[in-house]
């Protein structure tokens, strides 16, 4: 693999353009973010985060990608096939920039092998969400969701905080990184599982983990203390968890909370096996692949087993978003389903009313840009106590990573609302550059994912995958600055299909109607969807905000 050079990755920075337009510029800067060392897993292979998601397929692709987004002209329109760029089109000012198709093969052929022979062809690339789509924003991106899923779960168990109890985790990678800090941000003590001891090094260099354990028993006798004195605290334990789990329910230590973030949807390239090292589990990846998936499947089951066991025991166990549970099921846990997935369990509520991981990030490079926009948050959205706290509290905890962004659950109408005020504060010259606004795949109408985001919907319409073509269609329609369709991404090939949109506030009169069509419509999406599935929270939204639903009734 090529080595980065400063010339490939470069830290655009300021109100200088480099292409012919801020909507190129964004796009430009943006996927160079996702690959700034700060933020990607491992920039030097293209990697993003999430096994092996990336944001292009190789160095001449990324190459080209750039050469083509600095001499796209205003009325012209890149296309991406899976991190290529095959063509530019003349299309016009108001029309998306770029678009994206990442990872999709046709339904009775998308699995891992089909992906893997692709790949290896040269003809494919894993896009995960948000890294084949350039809105990766680091794990600064996905802590709030992650905050508000134990927040949640605090709420449903714990009369609203997690101070005196503990909870075990597995996996310390870019989104599962976000863990430990989530938990402390609710008071509680995190035990966070991690075999790769570079990336327990990582998030305790970044604020996301506090301190390093290498033995269960001092993992166990740290979190016991800190948890009897009722203080925060999360430690970062190396190990194996298809190992520690079983070792931990030996030793008669059962966790308040239970979950896990490895990157299972990836047997190949995203699970350790138990009984290797890192090196060990390298070589064999590379010499003998399917036996490195058997021995990965096998440790997942035996992983998942042991989840089910602590939770018989006792502790409240959910699955965090990665299809352990699948691989558990295909290996013959039959009740692998016995715990539930995280949306349906925490995060629904807010899904029907159109709210998830909505961010923002200043062009400038500027943090002040982003302090300023926080502001405008406290002042513009007072009467939202939660939303205030939530920002005060990034703002204290959060490290910045890569261009200064901010992530923040907002919903249907307060998006819109949002974008306004920030184009107006670029138009008035109060922000230094434009400001780019996006969120995850894993929004409220923008992904089929029958294991993780629709999973128990309430009309049994789990596994229909409309709705993300819809939006992504009516996203480019109403000038989105790039716009992405991608296959596999969070659950692994086969279980997702998901879509992405980002938007830049330049400041121009023509950005503010964009901003009010795409930011009305993407998480309008969110609400007709769970409207379509008979959620009364979302019927509500959609009455009190006279949305056109032909269908429902008044
Ligand atoms: P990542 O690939 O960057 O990190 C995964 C980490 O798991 C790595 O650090 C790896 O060393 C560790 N690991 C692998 N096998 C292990 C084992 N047996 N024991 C202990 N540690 C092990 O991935 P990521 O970006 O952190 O994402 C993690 C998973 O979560 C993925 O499956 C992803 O799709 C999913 N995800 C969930 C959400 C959500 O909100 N629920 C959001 C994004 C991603």
């Amino acid at each position: 693999m090529e080595p980065i050079t400063p010339n490939k990755i470069m830290r655009y920075r300021g109100n200088e353009l480099n292409t012919k337009g801020w909507q190129q510029e964004a796009a430009l800067r943006m996927l160079m973010n996702n690959l700034d060392e700060e933020v990607a897993e491992k920039p030097d292979e293209l990697v993003v985060y999430g096994g092996i998601g990336k944001a292009a397929r190789n160095w001449e692709c990324f190459d080209a990608i750039v050469r083509s987004l600095k001499e796209l002209e205003n009325d012209e329109t890149l296309l991406i096939q899976s991190g290529k760029p095959v063509v530019v089109f003349k299309t016009h000012a108001d029309a998306p920039r770029v678009l994206l198709a990442n990872s999709n093969i046709v339904p009775a052929y998308a699995n891992w092998e089909t992906f893997h022979e692709l790949d290896k062809k040269g003809l494919m690339m894993y896009g995960q969400m948000t890294a084949g789509s350039w809105i990766y924003i680091g794990s600064q991106g996905i802590v709030q969701g992650t905050y508000e899923t134990f927040a949640e779960l605090a709420k449903q168990h714990y009369g609203g905080s997690l101070k005196g109890t503990i909870t075990v985790t597995a996996g310390l990678g870019g989104m599962g990184g976000a863990q430990p800090l989530a938990v402390t941000m609710n008071s509680g003590v995190c035990i966070a599982i991690e075999v790769d001891e570079s990336r327990i090094d990582r998030r305790i260099e970044t604020g996301y983990t506090d301190v390093k354990a290498h033995t269960l028993n001092e993992a166990m006798k740290l979190a016991r203390n800190a948890r009897n004195e009722g203080k925060a605290l999360s430690i970062g334990l190396l190990g194996n968890a298809a190992e520690l789990i079983p070792e931990m329910i030996g030793n008669g230590f059962i966790p308040d909370v239970l979950t896990d973030q490895t990157s299972a949807h990836d047997p190949l390239n995203g699970y350790i096996p138990s009984g290797m090292s890192l090196e060990e589990a390298a070589t064999l990846r590379k010499s003998n692949p399917e036996e490195y998936v058997k021995r990965a499947k096998a440790s997942m089951a035996r992983h998942v087993e042991g989840m089910l066991e602590m939770m018989e025991k006792g502790a409240v166990t959910f699955d965090y978003g990665n299809n352990i549970r699948q691989v558990a099921k295909d290996e013959g846990v039959q009740n692998a389903f016995d715990f539930p997935g995280f949306v349906p369990a925490y995060i629904r509520p807010q899904f029907c009313e159109g709210k998830g991981p909505f961010r923002w990030a200043a062009l400038s490079g500027d943090p002040d840009d982003i302090y300023k926009t926080d502001e405008a948050i406290l002042r513009e959205f007072s009467d939202n106590e939660h939303l205030c706290n939530w920002i005060r509290m990034a703002q204290e905890k959060i490290q910045f990573q890569g261009l200064p962004s901010r992530i923040c659950w907002l919903g249907y109408g307060e998006r819109a609302r949002f974008g306004k005020i920030l184009n107006d504060m670029v138009a008035s010259g109060e922000l230094k550059a434009p400001i780019v606004i996006g969120r995850d795949h894993l929004d409220s109408g923008s992904v089929a994912s029958p294991n993780r985001e629709t999973e128990a919907m309430k009309d049994g319409s789990d596994v229909v995958a409309d709705w993300p073509i819809l939006n992504a269609m009516i996203n480019a329609v109403g000038g989105a600055t790039w716009v992405s369709v991608h296959h596999g991404g969070g659950v692994g090939m086969g279980y997702s299909l998901h879509a992405g949109m980002v938007i830049v506030a330049d400041g121009t009169k023509e950005a503010e109607a964009r901003l009010e069509r795409v930011l009305t419509t993407d998480p309008g999406m969110g609400v007709v969807r769970h409207v379509d599935a008979g959620y009364e929270t979302a019927i509500n939204k959609a009455h009190e905000t006279g949305m056109k639903i032909p269908m429902l009734e008044k």
